[in-house]
């Protein structure tokens, strides 16, 4: 079984062949460019032909997907790529079966099959990154939602009067602890840089013992808790991993994270549920969408 999965994000796309069990055995990467969408997934064809002969493709891609029929309604990295027919392309160019569906729902379904093996029935994977995501796996199945909405996980509202969100609201979780959350924490400690901070530099201050970085990442920790605690709360989950780029500085969340979840979130659901950060945290978009095709 040779599967194909493609991770479409806002910079790069990700296209990469994929065994039955989920082991990547080849990938390129394609800078994302600023031309019409057609001609984009032109070039991402011509990639998929060079890997011969494919049973499926699973797409990953950021925004408000309509799995069902494969179309991505709208993505907020991608403004141009409004109501793309998805499915309907891939399968009339390639001649095989297509799956669509949003980024975090395919790294739940990535992560359930890498890092619970099928295990975990009722497990949650939520995506630190520029954006705050998640994906929600109830009894072995991709929990969607009504409208293939479910799972925002980012905006869970954390706090009724906090700083306003990209989607509207105000305080949600996403606002806090999402790349620009992350940063005005840091410019809150006073921690400034004059070539710029990202979540990577602050990570690797606070590993060379700079203070104020360490707090970043606490209050982080902390933000994170909040929410995860009332996922728990709410789902009692077998199992829940994080993934996405902020999800390798685990190191320096992991210890306060626990300590203000042990306030958040009830007892027993909370000995239950097993808390780890992705064996594969990078690449489970194109991963999971592969294996969704299998279905
Ligand atoms: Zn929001």
């Amino acid at each position: 079984m040779k599967l194909v999965g493609i991770d479409i994000g806002g910079t790069k796309i990700l296209i990469a062949k994929i065994s039955g069990t989920g082991i990547l055995k080849e990938s390129i990467n394609l800078p994302m460019s600023n031309d019409n969408y057609r001609k984009v997934l032109e070039k991402i064809i011509i990639e998929i032909k060079k890997f011969g002969n494919i049973s499926a493709v699973g797409i990953s891609i950021a925004g408000d997907v309509d799995g069902k029929n494969g179309i991505l309604r709208y993505s907020p990295n991608l403004p141009k790529w409004t109501n793309v027919h998805l499915k309907k392309y891939f399968e009339k160019k390639l001649n095989v079966p297509t799956v669509v569906d949003n980024d975090a729902n395919c790294a739940a379904y990535g992560s359930y099959i890498i890092d619970g093996q099928r295990k975990y029935k009722n497990f949650i994977t939520v995506t630190l990154g520029t954006g705050i995501g998640g994906g929600i796996i109830i009894n072995g199945k991709l929990y969607r939602g009504s409208t293939g909405s479910a799972g925002e996980i980012g905006h869970i509202t954390i706090n009724p009067d906090g700083p306003k969100c990209s989607c509207g609201n105000n305080g949600c979780l996403e606002a806090y602890i999402g790349t620009k959350g992350i940063i005005k924490i840091a410019n809150d400690f006073g921690l400034k840089s004059k070539s710029g901070i990202t979540p990577a530099i602050i990570a690797d201050k606070a590993r060379k013992g700079n203070r104020q970085a360490i707090r970043v990442y606490e209050k982080f920790s902390e933000y994170l808790a909040v929410g995860v605690g009332s996922l728990i709360n709410i789902f009692n989950p077998d199992m829940l991993t994080f993934s996405g780029g902020v999800s390798n500085n685990w190191d320096l969340i992991e210890k306060r994270f626990f300590d203000e979840l042990k306030k958040r979130a009830f007892k027993t659901p909370l000995e239950h549920v097993k808390i780890i950060k992705s064996k594969n945290p990078g690449n489970l978009g194109a991963i999971g969408a592969a294996l969704l095709s299998q279905k």
